[in-house]
């Protein structure tokens, strides 16, 4: 026997099952049993759920013998009655030659679609209701808007309309005016994972809670894909779907091994941070996932710290601003593996070694020394912003906060920068303050959270770079060096 997805098995029979839209199927429900159903339909929602769903109920119950019964003697229905499934007319229904059904994001041609169209004109052949399904209306051609406005302004009897679109702003609005709009939410993760495991338990599949509590995360709101899903990893799985079959078929990092990177990013052990990011490429994940997973669990972690009552996420924040950075610039890269590799060993720069006590430091300096460090900074940035040289860019945000001897301390907002500018141009930094200065000066560079803006005013305004752009510059010169 040919295996039946249970995307298809999952799909609702009747308005009752149709999970996480009660606010439809309830007005839809009422709107059935009094007869009082529009022709024409916009079914509005991202992908999955459940717009054609509803449609191809509707167009069911519109030929429904029992639902007609039904109002024919006035008795309310219930939505666990709408369709009946039952009658001849619902039994033919997905064979039956009056419900047209197409994608119009497929390839037909105008002709094609136009001939679909002109059969409305033609009276049904066996229902009583002629039924058109259209997805993603939006793609239609001009001509084809035009023909179906026209049937939706004077519509021929017995004939109803079903337009479903992820994109409302690019219907016409002289369609959306003249349809009745059903607006479709995403279904909360709360809703999908006890509609799987119910489902799987009806079809005696074992599936454990948090493989269901995983599958409805990852499918954010669509129903269509949760099932997909599932049924993926129905087809590998033994006896029970387990959260391991789940991370395995669909290519999935586990939460473990994404705390072993994380954890090793924040102990600073990048030796740690090599080896746990080398497991996890091992096991064939590629590095866009493992960095978006990254991402989603430090957000996760953000969520249960602040459930407790913590509130710094600085550290955190870090973690994930890099990362994400990291993301944009592996899209299209031909080295995404080096480039997360590079971004976590860098987040697991060891930076405690410079990290001062700033107000310590300010009181045993003189002020009039912090001046003067002050005055090399400004001048050095001058030099290089007249100069055109980029590593003014990545220095700029610094603050000067100590100079005694010939060390400068040069304090950045977080460990991040800290990090790039010890590796990318601490050298040429002071080499160019050596030079301004006229003797040697080493830069040690702290970290500070809570620094001051940085005294912009002494650069002329109109070459200052934001820090995005410092950043920029960062990476693509870190590009460089991994090309080398
Ligand atoms: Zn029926």
């Amino acid at each position: 026997m040919a295996y039946e997805a249970l995307y298809t098995r999952g799909r609702p029979k009747t308005l009752s099952q149709l999970v996480g839209q009660e606010h439809i199927s309830n007005a839809l429900a009422r709107a059935v049993s009094s007869n009082r159903l529009s022709h024409a339909y916009l079914l509005v929602g991202t992908r999955g759920t459940g717009k054609t769903s509803t449609a191809r109920l509707l167009s069911k119950a519109m030929n429904c013998d029992k639902v007609h019964e039904a109002q024919a003697a006035g008795r309310p229905l219930d939505k666990k009655e709408i369709p009946c499934n039952k009658c001849d007319a619902c039994k033919n229904f997905d064979s039956s030659p009056d419900n047209v059904e197409f994608d119009a994001a497929s390839n037909r041609s105008v002709e094609d679609v136009t001939r679909l169209l002109s059969t409305a004109y033609l009276a049904p052949l066996r229902a009583r209701v002629k039924t058109f399904i259209i997805d993603e209306v939006h793609m239609l051609s001009f001509e084809a808007v035009n023909s179906i406005l026209k049937l939706i302004e004077e519509p021929p009897p017995n004939v109803a309309f079903f337009l479903a679109t992820t994109e409302i702003n690019k219907v016409p609005m002289t369609i959306r005016s003249r349809c009745q709009v059903l607006n479709f939410r995403l279904i909360p993760q709360m809703t999908i994972a006890p509609y799987l495991l119910t489902l799987a338990r009806r079809l005696n599949v074992s599936l454990q809670e948090e493989a269901a509590k995983k599958i409805a995360r990852l499918a954010e709101g669509s129903m269509r894909d949760a099932l997909t899903y599932l049924d993926q990893c129905y087809a590998m799985a033994d006896k029970e779907i387990t959260l391991q079959n789940v991370n395995e078929t669909l290519g999935l990092i586990s939460d473990e091994s994404l705390d072993e990177i994380i954890s090793a990013v924040r102990a600073k052990d990048r030796a740690a941070v090599g080896k746990a990011i080398t497991r996890a490429f091992r096991s064939g994940l590629a590095a866009n996932a493992i960095a978006e997973s990254l991402i989603t669990r430090l957000r996760d972690i953000e969520f249960e710290m602040l459930n407790r009552g913590e509130k710094n996420f600085s550290e955190f924040d870090n973690l994930i601003d890099g990362l994400r950075k990291a993301t944009g610039e592996m899209y299209g890269s031909g080295i995404p593996d080096i480039i997360l590799e590079m971004t976590l060993m860098k987040l697991a720069a060891p930076v405690q070694n410079f990290v001062a006590p700033i107000a310590a430091v300010q009181t045993s300096a003189p002020s009039e020394n912090l001046d003067a460090g002050k005055k090399i900074f400004y001048d050095t940035l001058e030099v290089l912003n007249r100069e055109n040289k980029f590593s003014a860019a990545s220095v700029d945000k610094a603050v000067v906060t100590n100079f005694s001897g010939d060390v400068l301390t040069l304090a950045f907002k977080s460990s991040i920068m800290v990090g790039l500018f010890e590796q990318q141009h601490k050298q040429q930094f002071e080499q160019e303050v050596s030079r301004v200065a006229g003797r040697t000066i080493k830069i040690s560079a702290v970290v500070n959270e809570n620094l001051p803006p940085p005294v912009l005013n002494k650069l002329p305004e109109p070459d200052r770079s934001n820090l995005d752009v410092a950043m920029k510059i960062f990476h693509a010169s870190d590009a460089v060096k991994i090309n080398d």
